[in-house]
């Protein structure tokens, strides 16, 4: 068993690879990584539960705003046309767009609404020390939210209609647009706190039972790790060894917070693949069909696609956010399908490569995942608002849900990749390159200090 640094308090499992990684406190701008898969573990935030019930209360009163107040207010030749998020979404419902209004609907409003809820009930929670049911159903709830809410890419969406508009009228800012900057940076400033941060403010103050690995553990039986089980969902470490369960046909609930454990998520490569390729039959009309369309009163409708509208946002001289709209909406999806392609065929094909530098892809991916969505947004925002009958109007195009279905489809393809199969692909690869040695068991001992890194 190798020595275990003195300053170490505990010994967790990155969800990442399965390395085992010990941690101790951290101080002011450090961060906890793991050694192998270069994954941040633990972040020092030095928030208070009752500082951040704080932000959360602010971020309540904001979002009151950002539903009750317009975000703009558009004046052509004296015509006057306001909107607030609602009426955006509403004007796509009843103008036929139900999949786009949907999308809108859920991604900028519910979502982000029940991430606030969530974490202020989490919060509460933990600072009252009571309600452990309710605590435990939030913190489960909290990084499904955080994963699905898009507000700060529809706010985005909200600056980029703005700079398309000011070329045709005037524009006024509303009480609801400042209110959603101010909730973007207030919702940016309590996802520093994940749950993993949540849950480990929980078992300190002893509502939820401790999670981590005991300080000691047995290294010399090659296949130690696979005698941990790690809840996909909070982290909690279980010792139930995986042969057992196997023969049992059947996996067990985690004991923390009830959802089902796994050594892997369940069958993450082929649902991954089918999620990709459903993602790539869209993207095609996603980029062939219009995606909006123009008219004004002296010109027959002229219809825009997504390169369309790029080239004709270059061409009009906005071509720092052209170069925006390029990456967001051609750019990331084509980086997507690139990487997830890439790591699903290096782990069938055992193509070694640089495992950790794929870790990282994948990192990536997931964190730009969301922002293909913003010229769905734009064309919902100029939709709602340059609609003034005979003089002009924006509608919207097919091209908007293929292209925020495929978004969809390959947010659920990347959550549905499990990044340990990469690592697993590796060792045995690393097993079969040394005829079957202990390779398993390759980088997977209790480092002998934390990998810390300066934030
Ligand atoms: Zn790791
Ligand atoms: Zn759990």
């Amino acid at each position: 068993m190798p020595p275990v640094a003195d300053d170490i308090e505990r010994l967790e499992v990155c969800s990442q690879c399965d390395s085992v990684v010990g941690l101790s406190a951290l101080q002011k701008g450090e961060t906890a990584c793991c050694g192998r898969c270069g994954h941040e573990l633990e972040r020092f935030h030095g928030w208070t539960p009752r500082q951040l019930l704080a932000v959360c209360l602010t971020a309540w009163i904001m979002l009151i705003h950002v539903l009750a107040y317009p975000l703009v207010t558009l004046d052509v030749r004296g015509n006057l046309q306001s909107t607030s998020i609602w009426e955006s979404i509403l004007f796509a419902w009843e103008s036929g767009n139900m999949v786009v209004g949907w999308m809108t609907f859920l991604t900028a409003v519910l979502l982000p609404v029940s991430e606030l809820a969530v974490i202020t009930s989490a919060l509460w929670c933990i600072s009252a020390r009571a309600y452990p049911r309710v605590l435990v159903w939030a913190l489960r709830a909290v990084e499904v939210a955080r994963n699905w809410n898009m507000l700060a890419v529809f706010l985005l969406g909200v600056l980029v209609a703005l700079i398309k508009l000011t070329t045709i009228g005037q524009l006024d800012i509303g009480l609801g647009l400042v209110s959603m900057s101010v909730l973007v940076v207030l919702l940016a400033v309590l996802a520093r706190v994940d749950a993993h941060t949540l849950w480990r403010m929980a078992e300190e103050k002893g509502l939820v039972p401790q999670s981590h690995l005991p300080l000691h553990i047995d290294t010399a039986d090659p296949r130690w790790h696979r005698k941990f089980l790690i809840c996909h969902s909070c982290g909690m470490v279980h010792s139930a060894p995986q042969e057992d369960l196997q023969a049992q046909g059947r996996m067990p609930a985690c004991t923390r917070c009830g959802a089902t454990l796994r050594h892997r998520k369940k069958h993450s490569l082929a649902r991954c693949w089918a999620l990709l390729i459903t993602a790539l039959v869209f993207y095609i009309p996603a980029n062939l069909l219009p995606i909006m369309a123009t008219g004004t009163l002296n010109e027959p409708p002229t219809e825009h696609t997504i390169l369309s509208g790029v080239v004709d946002l270059y061409r009009s001289g906005s071509w720092g956010i052209a170069i925006v709209v390029f990456v967001a909406s051609l750019a990331v999806p084509v980086i997507k399908f690139l990487v997830l392609g890439w790591l699903l065929l290096s782990i069938q094909f055992k193509w070694l490569g640089n495992v950790a530098q794929n870790a990282v892809l994948f990192r990536a991916m997931e964190l730009i995942g969301q922002w293909s969505m913003l010229d769905v947004f734009v064309v919902v925002l100029l939709a709602a608002l340059v609609h003034f009958d005979g003089l002009m109007e924006v509608k919207i195009g097919a091209a908007a849900w293929s292209f925020g279905t495929m978004v969809v489809f390959t947010m659920l393809a990347a959550q549905h990749f499990d990044p340990r199969l990469l690592w697993d692909a590796y060792d045995e690869a690393c097993a079969d390159a040394q005829n079957g040695n202990t390779a398993g068991t390759m980088d997977r001992s209790p480092p002998t200090e934390e990998a810390r890194e300066s934030a």
